[in-house]
């Protein structure tokens, strides 16, 4: 895909594309008025997109987690391994804190969403994943040192490919699966981990040390010449 400078990577809090994330959006707000209740921006380090070298991609922001807080991943339990994880590869600095006034800060690290609305039940249907996934894909192509993408979870490797126009059915999902790929001309790898939802840890589905292996490879790749 060529490069645009006229790419819109995130969409305005009150993005009204589709009517029934707005609608939960809605009814989110008059529950929690304080919350955020709107399209959760990505999560950049200092220096901004020309700094990221490595791109996390999520499924959608948790309803008390990202939804409330407006930082991707903060507040809620995928929030404490994720950040944790971060911290100890040396990938973040700071203290996570749960709020995004914490001193946390991302270092050659980005973290987006798929989806950038909180969804019920943490599903987004696939009319909303179509949708939004503009915004994944100009985010995909404004990233001029990118060299590693983490997806967590199926359905944001699936987002991802889908946002690279490339077929889902030649790389399928699998932890610690990697998939080589080239974006505006240069080779990217696609690393997939199970998320790092609570369920998937309390089940051993996903344990912290498989958890960090993931990001050990992104190193991997990050710090090739
Ligand atoms: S999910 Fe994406 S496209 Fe849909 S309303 Fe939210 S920001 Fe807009």
């Amino acid at each position: 895909m060529a490069v645009s400078m006229t790419l819109v990577t995130e969409p305005p809090k009150d993005c009204p594309l589709c009517p029934r994330l707005v609608a939960f959006r809605a009814e989110a707000a008059t529950k929690n008025p304080d919350w955020f209740n709107g399209a959760v921006p990505s999560f950049l380090p200092p220096g901004k997109e020309k700094k990221v070298e490595l791109l996390i991609v999520g499924l959608a922001p948790g309803m008390g987690g990202a939804n409330r807080t407006g930082r991707p991943f903060t507040g809620d339990w995928a929030g404490d391994l994720l950040y944790a994880t971060l911290l100890k590869k040396g990938l973040a600095t700071g203290t996570y804190d749960q709020r995004p006034d914490d001193s946390l800060k991302l270092k050659r690290t980005m973290i987006t969403n798929a989806v950038r609305c909180v969804p019920p039940q943490n599903k987004p249907i696939g009319e909303e994943m179509k949708t939004c996934r503009p915004f994944l894909g100009a985010t995909l192509e404004t990233l001029p040192h990118l060299k590693a993408i983490v997806c967590l979870g199926r359905i944001a490797h699936e987002n991802t490919l889908s946002a690279l126009e490339l077929r889902r059915a030649a790389y399928p999902f699998g932890h610690q699966a990697r998939a080589d790929l080239e974006i505006s001309g240069k080779p990217v790898a696609l690393i997939d981990s199970y998320h790092c939802s609570r369920y998937n840890t309390n089940t051993k589905r996903l344990t912290e040390e498989m958890f960090e292996a993931v990001f050990d490879d992104a190193l991997v790749v990050m710090n090739q010449k």
